[in-house]
């Protein structure tokens, strides 16, 4: 049997644009998570990450939206299914948790009616038997209180509370693939830290996957086990975290590395990569990275590059060798 959990192969999503056009959001895009292992998918807004989650979970608008590929949960064909099956699926065998908790809570329910909610909609539990439950996830996510939580309404918690019921709301039918779309970015540091190894404590005590989309390489390297890098719709580069950190090869994970503030080190003022994310409608031909690259050769600008593996386990999608980009740096 596969030990994959989730297999995602060649997936391209596409939004409608005007009323005939339609434009590429991500195309090609290749990953794996394992069941009981921590992946991430980083990238700055705008690179697709929070496009491709959506389009595994089946979120997005089916009117304007158009999603091809091949996207497998253990062993389901996830784009093959009705809306009926994908529904069952949803909240229960994957579930999701979001940036915003506020805005994923309903603000006019108790937050004991909203996990009784979940839970009645996807377990044959009796009532007294989806209390019990209720409070005992609330204190799995560490909520003091969870009786008294139970009866609060979403305003009456905390931002980083608020969170914790989320995640008490994802994991409440024990998912076997749980997706975390930037879940600590709107909280202050220490909560950011529980957070983080609430889901720690999630993956290693159920095995549960976790696909956790994250801007923050910091986040990354304290949680993941692999890492996958976004750029402009595209996978650019795919490693174990330590690899990644330690011989990152596509210059926009180097880049990306280059700007995160080390420990020890004494202030100074840390690069950038110049530029943007280009926009949807108007991708540059060659590799979408080059208008930024410092590395960028005419080459570049006319081939796509697409991935090929530098070392075991680790794919990068540059042109260049990076023997060829150092004689370009000296150059
Ligand atoms: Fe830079 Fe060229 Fe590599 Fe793209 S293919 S990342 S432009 S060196």
């Amino acid at each position: 049997m596969s030990d994959t959990l989730l297999e995602v192969k060649g997936l391209a999503t596409e939004f409608k644009h005007g009323k005939k056009n339609w434009i590429s959001a991500v195309s090609d895009v290749s990953f794996e998570v394992r069941p009981g292992e921590i992946v991430g998918l980083v990238g700055e807004s705008g690179c697709g990450k929070s496009v491709t989650s959506l389009s595994v979970m089946r979120l997005h608008r089916k009117d304007t939206t158009r999603i091809s590929g091949d996207i497998i949960f253990e062993g389901k064909h996830l784009l093959e299914l009705s809306d009926r099956d994908m529904q069952a699926i949803r909240g229960n065998e994957i579930s999701m948790i979001f940036q915003e908790p506020m805005s994923a809570l309903d603000p006019i329910m108790r937050i004991g009616d909203q996990l009784a909610e979940a839970l009645t909609l996807h377990t044959d539990l009796s009532k007294k038997e989806v209390h019990e439950r209720s409070v005992e996830v609330l204190r799995q996510v560490g909520i003091p209180e969870p009786e008294m939580t139970l009866r609060n309404y979403p305003h009456e918690l905390s931002g980083g509370m608020c969170q914790r019921v989320m995640i008490a709301m994802a994991m409440s039918c024990e998912p076997r693939l749980l997706i975390a779309d930037e879940p600590t970015t709107a909280l202050d540091v220490t909560i950011q830290a529980q957070i983080l190894a609430l889901m720690e404590k999630i993956r290693r005590e159920n095995n549960t996957g976790i696909l956790l989309i994250t801007h923050d390489l910091g986040v990354v390297a304290e949680t993941c086990s692999r890492v996958i890098v976004m750029y402009a719709g595209h996978v650019v580069e795919e490693a174990p975290v330590d690899e990644l950190f330690k011989h990152p090869q596509h210059p926009y994970t180097q880049g990306l590395i280059a700007s995160v503030p080390r420990l020890g080190e004494r202030l100074r003022r840390l690069p950038s990569i110049p530029g943007s994310v280009p926009d949807l409608a108007a991708m540059p031909d060659g590799c979408r990275f080059a208008p930024r690259c410092r590395y960028a050769q005419e080459r570049c600008r006319c081939n796509d590059p697409v991935l090929h593996e530098v070392s075991p386990d680790h794919t990068s999608a540059c042109l260049l060798s990076e023997q060829e980009r150092e004689e370009v740096a000296h150059a």
